[in-house]
Order: C-alpha cells, then structure tokens, then sequence
C-alpha cells in the first residue's frame, strides 16, 4: 500500500475503533523527505488517496489540493526530532479524560513500556500552533507516545500499523487507568519491577525438547 492508501485504511478503522469522530484525529507516514498527510477539514473515514496532500519535511505542499491538516506542524516538528516514519494522533476518550485531568499517565501495566513507561502530557496550547508542537516534541522525548491537555493523544512508530497499535494501546492502558480509579487506588509499578520485565523480554526461558 503507498503512503496515502494507508492513511484511507488506517483512517476508516480509527473511526471503526471510536478512536475519532467528526474531522478530528490525523495522521501521516514519512517517506525519505516527503510526508504524506491526512486533509484538513475530511471526516477520516471518507479519505481516498487523492486527497491526501504531501508536503516536504519544511512544510511545502507538494502534491494535493486540499489543505494538509491543521496538526501538519506538530507532525513535522516530530519527524524533525525523532525516528518516526508515522504519527497517529487522535481525541480517543479515555485518553482525553487522562489528558483534561493529569499531568502524566502512571505505569500500572507492563505493557506501558512498549510506550516508554510514564506518558507525559503536553502542556496546553492552541491546536496547529507551533508552541504545541513543542510541548508535544518535548513530551515525546525518548517515548513513543503523549497525551496532548485537554486535547487527545499522539503516537509515533516505524510504519503506520505500529503507531496505530501504539494510539490503541495508549487507550486501552487510559481506560484501564481512569476505570482503575473508579474502583480503588490503582497500583503504578516500581522502576524494579518494570526492570524485571525488561530483562524477563530480553532473556526468554526456552521450554526444553522432549
Ligand atoms: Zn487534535
């Protein structure tokens, strides 16, 4: 699939998911120096490729008569800084609520370090503003994904699929957070404990032939 068939597969199963509703949400993937876009302004699940406009890593349309969307800049401040060939960013709810009530979401599952641990939020600015895309760059250092305040949540990977995993993994451990919250005090795991599941993933048992 090229890059603008991906955002119109990728796009669909956001809205499927729930992840998106309305024209919210947007996503890209990076090739070489070329970024391919979701539109402003197009409800994710009603994208084909030719809508999808390309601008370069500076932020120059090349390709596409529609308006990249509004979020092109946090995208590229991104692209700028990290290793991300793709960027899901999306209002999913319980990533939201995460984002509208807490400065950081707490490892209380091991899964959290496929994330990079803690998520940061980003403090607030006003969407498509060069000063959030720094807030988002800065909570992203050495992660793999962010919450936004009061906006949603970002993810980033080596191909679209993987930062579309990740933006469903950032919801789910949310949920399991803010739903944690409603019944007790959730447990958040100890920098030894995550250790151990780093070394338990390194170093595999084998289960001996018969
Ligand atoms: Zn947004």
């Amino acid at each position: 699939m090229s890059p603008r068939e991906q955002l119109c597969e990728y796009g669909r199963r956001a809205v499927d998911l729930g992840l998106v509703i309305g024209t919210s949400g947007n996503l890209s993937v990076r090739e070489g120096d070329l970024v391919a876009v979701t539109p402003s302004g197009v409800a994710l699940d009603r994208l084909t490729p030719e809508m999808c406009p390309v601008v370069d890593v500076a932020g120059h349309l090349v390709e596409g008569d529609l308006q990249p969307s509004s979020e092109t800049p946090m995208h590229l401040a991104v692209y700028g800084t990290t290793d991300a060939r793709a960027i899901v960013h999306t209002h999913s709810v319980f990533g939201t609520v995460v984002a509208t009530t807490m400065t950081e979401l707490p490892p209380v599952h091991y899964n959290a370090l496929m994330l990079g641990g803690v998520v940061k939020v980003a403090e607030y600015a006003t969407y498509g503003t060069p000063e959030l895309a720094a807030n988002v760059r800065a909570a992203l250092e050495g992660k793999r994904a962010a919450l936004m305040a009061n906006h949603g949540g970002v993810t980033i990977g080596g191909t679209l699929e993987e930062a579309f995993e990740l933006t469903r993994l950032l919801e789910w451990l949310c949920e399991v957070y803010v739903r944690g919250l409603g019944v007790g005090k959730p447990t958040v795991l100890t920098d030894e404990q995550l250790a151990a599941v780093v070394e338990r993933a390194l170093n595999p048992p084998e289960f001996p032939r018969l």
